[in-house]
């Protein structure tokens, strides 16, 4: 199996996450000879543990949702003798669908992959060096692999502390929490970033009394300040306890629940804690440094901006990297680093263009230049926020929280981006994202229709506000 064809690329890709299997499928469209080995399923962690699981969680919540709301819009939820109907999140159903789409996806990539040639390795690799890969199959087969290009793929998995072990009972990281039976009844978040919130969002959605466990003065600190207020006064309304600037010293079992110690001494006590406090690169043990390729402190692979690494034919891309940890992103620089090696027309990954999204109940959308660098002063931009609250159809559909802002050049007027607060804002942010990507101008985006009433509506409306007299 090691003989190497001359005349052939042999592309190895480490890893079937979004980012090793797009590459596959580009290599393989690209006429290489393609292997991609991977421990675990197809799909990787983006598929199995993260993005489908998460996302699917966020769907049934976000129902749920919506029939609390259903009274203000007029709908009569009480049952025939007038006591309140009470719609019950059924974890236990709700995870096996969970599992069951996600094992379906998993096996959609697999036949995507067989289908366009890529020859799929069920096993551990690991860099001899950096033409050849060693294979411990599952069935126990052990060989090596030569190479003319090596994507190292790896992906990444959740960050442990000492002092809050998870025992996948109680004390549970993200990937853990398919196996609940059933509803935590107050299960505390500890972390406020983006896995945080959307985890305590889709809970406490579902039923959960949940306790947001944040060591910053907000929750999501890494993003639109105006976005994140909009999203924490609407957890605090709705009931959610969010603790601001208060630190997670320790978290153990304690009986049928557990104790979160703050650093202060405070105590909160509650049924589960997930812990959501960052992700740790799966490069070690990869055997990188028999490749001489460059790591950073933090574990991470060292890439330019077409996923190349320090040593030539070798590239990595998505989470082992150190490039903004996106499923999106991580497919996108797996292609890239396939064009890049066979030769095929490629531009360079462009992170300024990628658009994100908080799955949280208001979603929060951004792409482009944020507000901290325009107030920081490092970009020049004019910008101008409309409320969703005067939107017809947000009134109609009984929206109250959330916005549009838009940026824009000050002399030209060209877009360079926008954060949307809304429900579905990862649809909304979409016209903004195609502007900023093709440099269209407010006027432009304001020229366009929108339909009446819609939500899209307001990106227009913003638009129009930033026009100037020619
Ligand atoms: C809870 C959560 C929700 C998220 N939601 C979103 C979202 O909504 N949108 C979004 O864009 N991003 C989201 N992300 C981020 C997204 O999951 C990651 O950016 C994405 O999974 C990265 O893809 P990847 O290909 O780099 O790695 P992965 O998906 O982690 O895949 C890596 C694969 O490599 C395999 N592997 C590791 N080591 C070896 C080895 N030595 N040999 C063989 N195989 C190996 C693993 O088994 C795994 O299958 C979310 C993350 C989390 C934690």
């Amino acid at each position: 199996m090691n003989a190497l064809d001359p005349s052939q690329n042999r592309v190895i890709v480490v890893g079937g996450g979004p980012a090793g299997y797009e590459a596959a499928l580009v290599a393989a469209q690209l006429g290489a000879d393609v292997m991609l080995v991977e421990r675990g399923h197809v799909g990787g962690a983006a598929v199995l543990t993260d993005v489908v699981p998460s996302k699917t969680l966020i769907a049934t919540a976000e129902l749920m949702g919506q029939f609390r709301e259903a009274e203000s819009l007029g709908i009569d939820v009480r049952a025939e003798d007038g006591a309140p109907a009470a719609a019950r999140a059924e974890l236990a159903g709700i995870n096996a669908r969970i599992k069951r789409l996600a094992s379906a996806q998993s096996d959609d990539i697999r036949l995507a992959l067989v289908s366009s040639g890529v020859k799929l390795i069920d096993g551990t690799a690991t860099l001899v060096d950096n033409r050849t890969v060693s294979v411990v199959e599952h069935s126990g087969n052990e060989y090596q692999l030569d190479a003319t290009t090596i994507l190292i793929s790896v992906g990444a998995h959740p960050r442990e502390l000492d002092s809050a072990k998870p025992d996948g009972e109680r004390i549970l990281t993200w990937t853990q929490l398919y196996e609940l039976p059933e509803l935590p009844e107050h299960l505390i978040v500890v972390g406020s970033g983006v896995t945080g919130a959307e985890f305590a969002s889709a809970y406490h959605a579902l039923g959960s009394e949940v306790t947001l466990v944040s060591s910053r003065e907000r929750v999501l600190p890494g993003e639109d300040q105006d976005a994140a207020e909009v999203l924490e006064r609407a957890f605090r309304s709705r009931g959610m306890n969010v603790l601001s600037r208060s630190r997670a010293a320790e978290v153990v079992r304690e009986g049928d629940g557990v104790l979160v110690t703050l650093a202060d001494g405070r105590k909160v006590r509650g049924s589960h804690c997930l812990m959501a406090v960052g992700s740790i690169p799966n490069t070690e043990g990869l055997g990188l440094e028999n490749a001489g390729v460059q790591v950073s402190e933090s574990g991470h692979i060292v890439v330019d901006r077409v996923s190349r690494t320090s040593v030539p034919g070798v590239y990595a891309a998505g989470d082992c990297t150190s490039v903004l940890p996106l499923a999106s992103v991580a497919a996108m620089a797996g292609r890239i680093a396939m064009w890049h090696a066979l030769g095929d027309a490629v531009s360079p990954l462009k992170l300024r263009h990628v658009a994100s999204n908080v799955f949280t109940a208001p979603e929060i959308a951004t792409v482009g230049v944020s507000q901290k660098s325009l107030d920081d002063g490092v970009i020049d931009a004019e910008v101008v926020r409309v409320p969703l609250s005067t939107n017809a159809r947000a009134k109609m559909q009984g929206i109250e929280d959330g916005f549009v802002k838009l940026f824009c050049r000050p002399a030209s007027g060209s877009v360079l981006g926008g954060v949307v607060v809304a429900p579905k804002a990862s649809e909304l942010i979409f016209p903004i994202a195609v502007a900023l990507e093709n440099r269209l101008t407010v006027d432009q985006l304001a020229n366009t229709f929108a339909v009446y009433p819609s939500l899209s509506g307001s990106i227009s409306e913003a638009a129009r506000k930033l026009h100037r007299r020619a």
